[in-house]
């Protein structure tokens, strides 16, 4: 074993890690470690599009080495632990990094414990996710393949990374099953475990009324408890008891869970979130520890928008526990790009209360638009790798 020492360790470096290593570089912090064990990173929002037949994964990958920023130490390892009290993260080789201030941003995983039969069923050409690389280009093969019969779209409420983004297949491909004369001969339902699709009120009433304009029945409060891949059934628990239901094509935004090492930084009795205050994102017991993105308890919807906010607030706010100046606070802002049809797209974004946080004052991105949604397909990705991922965006 050995140990090696560095100001700042960053743990994970998807959008999170990578975005706060550069912003942290860039404000002259010259020992930045981070721990990151992917050869390839990827550009999730895209997922939706492959899962929608907009894209390819092509168009979201780049070699790891690409993203790393210059002047960052990258280690190809896995944490395993990080221990507050020595000041160290341990890495699955057996090495040691001691640390100044540890990030910690390994992002969340898609929970398949949590609907018993659900991993048997991603396995089928009838059930698939947008949630994971190895399974987007096969929901839209298995959407644009079906022309009669139910399909079934759920959506968990338990930590999907921006959740109303599933949506985005549910009505891309109603609008291909339209435009291809076949809606009519196709049940399609969705199930919702919350009690809304987007926690920003005029933009939930616009998508009920997208989701209304294609015939889908929308079932809130309802939660999958188990999937039988062979029958192609769903077991639910629904507001007036147990049900089921049938599927053809079924299509799942999964509920997700932090990774078990993380368990250490989590309250006890918790779901196993890393906790921090929400303002702050300084761990609530440990100084110097330090979590943001999805892995973090900060009370609203988990987005890569939303760490456009986080990622300067935590850079400002390692120099200022050191210097001792006042720290920044994150207000939960979040977002939600969703599509309408396959020429609309609307943009929720919202404070941690639900109350609506425009970046820009006008238009009203709440109301769907072609330009929103070429914005969200094609400008995206460059302002991600050019700007987000080079810490250049505050
Ligand atoms: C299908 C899909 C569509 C989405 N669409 C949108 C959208 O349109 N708009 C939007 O704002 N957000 C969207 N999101 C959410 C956004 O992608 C996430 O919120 C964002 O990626 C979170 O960044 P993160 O760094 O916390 O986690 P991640 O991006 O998951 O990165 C975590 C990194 O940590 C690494 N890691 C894991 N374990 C360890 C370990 N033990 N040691 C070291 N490293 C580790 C992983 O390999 C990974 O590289 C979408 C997400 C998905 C999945």
């Amino acid at each position: 074993m050995t140990q090696r020492n560095h100001d700042v360790v960053v743990v994970g470096g998807g959008n999170a890690g990578i975005s706060l290593a550069a912003r942290l570089l860039r404000s002259g912090c010259r020992d930045v470690a981070l721990v990151e064990p992917k050869a390839v990173h990827h550009y999730r929002p895209l997922l939706s599009y492959v899962a929608s037949g907009m894209a390819t994964l092509e168009d979201l990958r780049r070699p790891q080495a690409d993203v790393v920023p210059d002047g960052c130490r990258w280690y190809a390892d896995e944490a395993v632990e990080v221990d507050p009290t020595r000041r160290v993260v341990r890495l699955a080789g057996g090495d040691e990094l001691g640390y100044g201030d540890v990030a910690v941003c390994p992002g969340s995983e898609v929970d398949w414990d949590a609907i018993p039969g659900s991993a048997e069923a991603v396995g089928t050409p009838h059930a698939s996710t947008s949630y994971l690389p190895e399974h987007a280009p096969a929901t839209w093969d298995m959407l644009a393949a079906l022309t009669s019969g139910r399909a079934v779209f759920v959506v968990s409420d338990r930590h999907v990374p921006c959740a109303p983004v599933a949506l985005k297949p549910l009505l891309t491909a109603a609008d291909h099953w339209r435009r291809t004369g076949v809606l009519d001969a196709i049940d399609v339902d969705l199930l919702v475990e919350g009690d809304v699709l987007v926690r920003h009120e005029g933009a939930d009433r616009v998508l009920r009324d997208a989701v209304a304009s294609y015939g889908i029945r929308t079932r809130f409060g309802t939660t999958v408890e188990s999937v039988d891949a062979a029958a192609r059934s769903l077991a639910l628990r629904t507001p007036d008891g147990a049900a089921t239901a049938s599927y053809d094509a079924l299509y799942l935004a999964p509920p997700h869970r932090a990774p078990a090492w993380v368990r250490g930084l989590a309250t006890p009795g918790s779901d196993g979130f890393v906790a921090v205050d929400p303002g702050t994102l300084e761990h609530v017991e440990h100084a110097r520890v330090w979590g943001l993105g999805d892995v973090a308890t900060v009370g609203t919807l988990p987005s890569g928008g939303a760490l456009r906010k986080q990622v300067p607030v935590v850079a400002h706010n390692i120099a200022a526990r050191r210097t001792g100046r006042p720290m920044r606070r994150y207000d939960g802002y979040s977002v939600a790009p969703v599509t309408t049809s396959r020429r609309r797209l609307l943009l929720a974004e919202f404070d941690r209360d639900g109350r609506p946080e425009p970046t820009i004052p006008f238009p009203d991105l709440v109301r769907p638009r072609l330009a929103t949604l070429l914005f969200d397909r094609y400008l995206e990705p460059p302002v991600y790798w050019h700007r987000l991922l080079r810490g250049k965006v505050s």
